[in-house]
């Protein structure tokens, strides 16, 4: 059965079998002690952040990672209690917010710890991770005077150190020498927070990129986004000597609103960007830039009956124009991301186009455009289920 979204043409499908499919996939080589975050900031990187968790849990996650605290905040109040870890600093004000919520931050700065300080007043514990910059250059203390200057704010007893963590810069690559020189930094900053008598914290460092080609180094906890949306972020050369399969999460659909004749050398779109080359059949589609189908797509093509349509002109907010191989009447499904038949649209070659990754394409997806959850039969069960037994502090 085809389910479609009311008041609109225009759709994405999210497997949720697919999400959970690559969460065990990039698992199944990781060692067994490792627990698994999975990323679902950016709105579920565009796949919608609750249903996102929701499978994540249901194939076994143990936490989840966002960008905001208000992205936290929306998973608190959809019932999921697992943990969850803020990427990015918080306001020092939002402190009692986040205790209250069970939720951790991230600390990196001796003046946010001061300011959080003054603002303060749930006697709920505070839980943290203390991030690192080993080499990203983005976020984290970086010397060990840092280190000294947070380290007796960390020891008061309602703030919890759950975790150490960095990030990676070049996990991606082929050359690991960088990587290499990363990871050893960041041990050697794990020494300085156990030496400062914390215990009981785990540490954390390897993205997508890192849990993929090295596994083995994975310490306590991964933290993964892209590839449970099914995109492989390694180069191609890492790629290659992957033995990993990673499935599409997300497709995007839309239809022919209106089908018409043209003879050649008409003129189509604003600033008359195209001139039919030949007399042919042209489709308006029903999407546009305002749903995350972004002018830079102008020179690309969509799927129409399994066949290329290439895209006429330029994009506009609400539509596109796409030139038909024949005929094909008012309805007719057009894809931008995903199958058709032996056909595929992959999210590499819409980043390609525009020179971008994959994840910004899926980014881009706007709120307006309906996500249809495919495999989603029992999910607030799960949800409920697992909130349970998973309940922190
Ligand atoms: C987004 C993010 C991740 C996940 O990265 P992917 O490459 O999508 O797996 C992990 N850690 C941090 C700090 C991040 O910002």
């Amino acid at each position: 059965m085809v389910v479609k979204p009311r008041y609109r043409h225009t759709w994405a499908d999210v497997h949720l079998d697919a999400i959970r499919h690559n969460i065990k996939e990039i698992r199944r080589r990781l060692p067994q002690k490792t627990k698994f975050m999975t990323a679902v900031k950016a709105d579920g990187y565009g796949h919608g952040a609750v249903q996102a968790a929701a499978a994540a849990l249901q194939a076994g996650s143990d936490a989840l990672a966002v960008g905001l605290i208000s992205e936290a905040l929306q998973l608190r109040e959809s019932g999921i209690q697992v943990p969850i870890l803020v990427l990015t600093p918080a306001l020092p004000a939002d402190a009692d917010l986040a205790a209250e919520y069970g939720i951790s931050l991230t600390v990196c700065d001796e003046g946010w710890l001061r300011e959080m300080r003054r603002h303060k007043q749930s006697r709920k514990p505070l839980r943290v991770h203390v991030k690192m910059d080993t080499g990203l250059g983005r976020i984290g203390i970086r010397h060990f005077s840092e280190w000294e200057a947070m380290a007796p704010y960390l020891q008061s007893e309602d703030l919890i150190v759950e975790g150490v963590y960095t990030h990676f810069a070049t996990a991606n690559q082929a050359d690991s020498d960088y990587y290499k020189r990363q990871f050893s930094r960041f041990k050697e900053m794990r020494g300085w927070v156990a030496d400062s008598g914390f215990a009981g914290f785990i540490a954390h460092c390897s993205n997508s990129a890192a849990a993929l080609q090295y596994p083995e180094f994975s310490l306590d906890m991964v933290r993964v986004g892209a590839a449970v949306y099914g995109i492989n972020p390694c180069d191609g050369e890492v790629k290659r000597r992957l033995d990993v399969e990673l499935k599409p999460t997300l497709s995007l659909h839309s239809e022919i609103v209106q089908v018409k004749y043209v003879k050649q050398g008409a003129s189509i779109g604003y600033d008359r960007s195209y001139t039919a080359v030949c007399d042919e059949w042209l489709g308006t589609v029903s999407i546009g830039y305002a749903d995350g189908c972004c002018k830079g797509y102008q020179g690309f093509y969509t799927l129409v009956d399994g066949q290329a349509a290439p895209i006429a002109g330029n994009i506009c907010m609400d539509q596109i124009i796409i030139r038909l191989p024949r005929y094909y009447p008012v309805g007719t499904p057009v894809t931008l991301i995903g199958k058709q038949r032996d056909r595929e649209i992959k999210l590499n070659d819409l980043a390609d186009h525009i020179g971008s990754i994959p994840q910004q394409v899926l980014a881009m997806i706007t709120a307006r455009v309906p996500r249809i959850y495919r495999g989603a039969e029992s999910m607030s069960e799960i949800i409920s289920a697992r909130a349970l037994s998973k309940a922190t502090g």
